[in-house]
């Protein structure tokens, strides 16, 4: 994938989060958590249809503004607002828990899964704590641009890839986006279990879920306690009803924990199927020779637009619009309005797409004045 890592200068994915908190930081304010994953997946349904029309250019660019809420999907979580939802780490190091450059099933760094039986090796627990040591010798994730996850996800399962069509690939993006919204949808009916008596969930409990060290440390604790009341190694796998009228504090504080877990897991699997899709369309790009015969490519870019860049830069300029129209930091650097970095490294204040502004002042929603 060389051809890719020319001449651009990629971000940690650290500071993207910290830009895009910036730019939306006012009107952010007034959002709950769960309303940034619904603006995700309002985001990917667009990739879902990108994938149908096979519109390349589109797909990446509704990718680039499911990119950017779901940066603001982990400020929101890490600003302690709602602590059911609070969580301290960053994405890069959330989605290196359950890929910590190996595969997050049979734990090797070339995908070697039997995607039948990986699920019948050990129960979860076991797994995440063997993710979970893996995740703690490596204390670089911060450090990790998008283009970095892609080299990694492209040498683990590239094979897998190039396997699969982009219409899978994409369907299991979406399939793992509305897992993270059953997760989400697990948080917000539990809500209502903080700082009451009965349940157990005080702040200092919520505290202990808040970050990876500890939720993997509780999520095991929690696993034994469910294993000790109802046989089975996981919430998931206690009979619906009797998890659901079972109110005594341990099981539902299990069951928030078990909502976490999912609630992070789930976040790392959209963002490594995000990659997949990225990775497949930068081959399907190609496999097609279009960077090598760009003549072939007029009626995917702007006609105009390619014949000027042609007329003006030559074929070469052209190759290169071509693979930055798949390239989702440049999408991101366009549709955001990138103004080169500042004395520190970090990107300069972005600009919001629809407003124009560097503090954005869209408004979307009907209750400013509400206190929540
Ligand atoms: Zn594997
Ligand atoms: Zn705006």
């Amino acid at each position: 994938m060389s051809k890719y890592e020319y001449d651009f200068e990629s971000f940690k994915i650290g500071d993207w989060e910290v830009a895009f908190g910036n730019l939306y930081e006012n009107v952010d304010e007034h959002r709950k958590p769960e309303e940034f994953w619904n603006s995700v997946m309002a985001h990917l349904s667009a990739t879902g249809e990108a994938i149908r029309k096979t519109h390349y250019t589109d797909l990446v660019q509704s990718l680039s503004h499911a990119f950017c809420w779901l940066c603001g999907y982990i400020v929101k979580c890490q600003e302690n607002k709602d602590p059911i939802f609070q969580f301290e780490n960053g994405l890069s190091e959330i989605v290196a828990l359950k890929f910590p450059d190996k595969c997050g099933h049979c734990l090797k760094r070339k995908c070697v899964c039997d995607s039948i039986v990986k699920d019948k090796l050990k129960d979860k627990s076991a797994r995440y704590a063997d993710l979970y040591k893996l995740w703690q010798k490596n204390g670089k994730w911060k450090e990790r641009t998008i283009e970095n996850w892609l080299q990694k996800y492209w040498y683990t399962f590239g094979p897998r890839i190039h396997l699969q069509n982009l219409e899978n690939l994409g369907f299991h993006l979406l399939e793992e986006a509305g897992e993270e919204a059953k997760a989400v949808r697990q948080l917000v009916q539990l809500r209502g279990t903080r700082n009451n008596k009965k349940t157990g969930v005080s702040d200092d409990f919520l505290e202990k879920i808040a970050n990876i060290d500890k939720l993997v440390e509780q999520y095991d604790i929690y696993n034994k306690i469910i294993k000790d009341k109802y046989n089975v190694n996981s919430v998931k796998k206690v009979d619906i009803e009797k998890i659901s009228t079972d109110h005594s504090p341990e099981i539902i504080q299990a069951r928030l924990v078990d909502a976490k877990m999912d609630f992070i897991i789930e976040i790392a699997d959209t963002f490594s199927w995000m990659c997949a899709v990225l990775l497949k369309v930068r081959e399907i790009y190609e496999n097609q020779q279009l960077l090598t015969n760009p003549e072939q490519v007029v009626n995917i870019l702007e006609k105009s637009l390619s014949i000027k860049i042609q007329a003006t830069f030559g074929k070469e300029a052209i190759q290169e619009q071509l693979a930055f129209s798949v390239h989702l930091e440049k999408r991101l650097q366009e549709t955001f309005k990138y103004d080169g970095r500042k004395a520190d490294g970090m990107p300069k204040p972005l600009t919001c797409y629809a407003c124009k502004k560097q503090k954005c002042v869209c408004v979307f929603f009907p209750n400013l004045n509400d206190d929540r």
